[in-house]
């Protein structure tokens, strides 16, 4: 892909003013937009790569925007949000959105989030059916996992929450992504499962399961697969 494009809808000025030479520099193409209508507009019209989506903009919900761009696009959209907002990550998330970046954040991590967007959305799930990270090794086609080469057993439980979260690795999953990926429709709201079976899950994978290094916890969100 030749200098993927990225539309930014974002009404904060000093903002626009840090990602628009960050990005520029790093080889993507930019747009941006200050509004909601006009970031709608200009997504129909240039179709972006990626799309940064602020959830406080000044004329339409960021949801609404969000909505109204699955309507029809598939590309990744990164959702940029304050601290304080993470009912809405999650609504967005759970809306179809591929990852959320909190204010304010570094030109790195931004760079690393938009890399892994645009590897997802060029691939099926993943471009092989091995996972590799670290000392985790996961094989989906054989569903086999190992540590150092070492075969870890998981229970089938264990095993469709890890897949899970590799099929997004380097992504957040949110709760209701993972408790219906896992669990189906008995697991709606019951986030305690989670916790109890990342708790066994990181026992079993984790050099030190007090310090996840593969396995994190984005908190009230979700979790992520750490790729890096
Ligand atoms: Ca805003």
């Amino acid at each position: 892909m030749s200098q993927p494009l990225i539309l930014i809808i974002e009404d904060e000025a000093s903002l626009r003013r840090f990602l628009v030479p960050t990005l520029a520099n790093n080889d993507y193409q930019v747009l941006t937009a200050a509004t909601g209508a006009d970031g709608l507009a200009m997504a129909r019209s240039h179709n972006p790569d990626i799309i940064l989506l602020d959830l406080g903009l000044p004329d339409l919900e960021g949801g609404k925007v969000l909505q109204s761009l699955r309507q029809w696009s598939r590309k990744p959209i990164l959702i940029i949000s304050a601290r304080n907002q993470e009912k809405d990550k999650v609504m967005a998330l759970d809306l179809g959105a591929d990852d959320y970046l909190t204010k304010p954040f570094g030109a790195e991590e931004l760079l690393a989030r938009i890399r892994v967007a645009l590897r997802h959305a060029t691939q099926t799930v993943l471009d092989t059916p091995v996972l590799q990270c670290g000392s985790l090794r996961l094989d989906l086609e054989r569903r086999e996992v190992t540590m150092d080469g070492v075969p870890v057993r998981l229970t089938p439980l264990e095993y469709r929450l890890l897949e899970a979260l590799a099929q997004r690795a380097g992504k957040v999953a949110t709760h209701a992504q993972l408790l219906n990926e896992v669990w189906g429709p008995v697991g709606a709201g019951q986030t305690h499962y989670l916790r109890i079976y990342m708790g066994t899950l990181r026992r079993k994978i984790e050099p030190d399961a007090t310090r996840p290094r593969y396995l994190l916890t984005e908190p009230s969100i979700g979790y992520r697969l750490n790729v890096d």
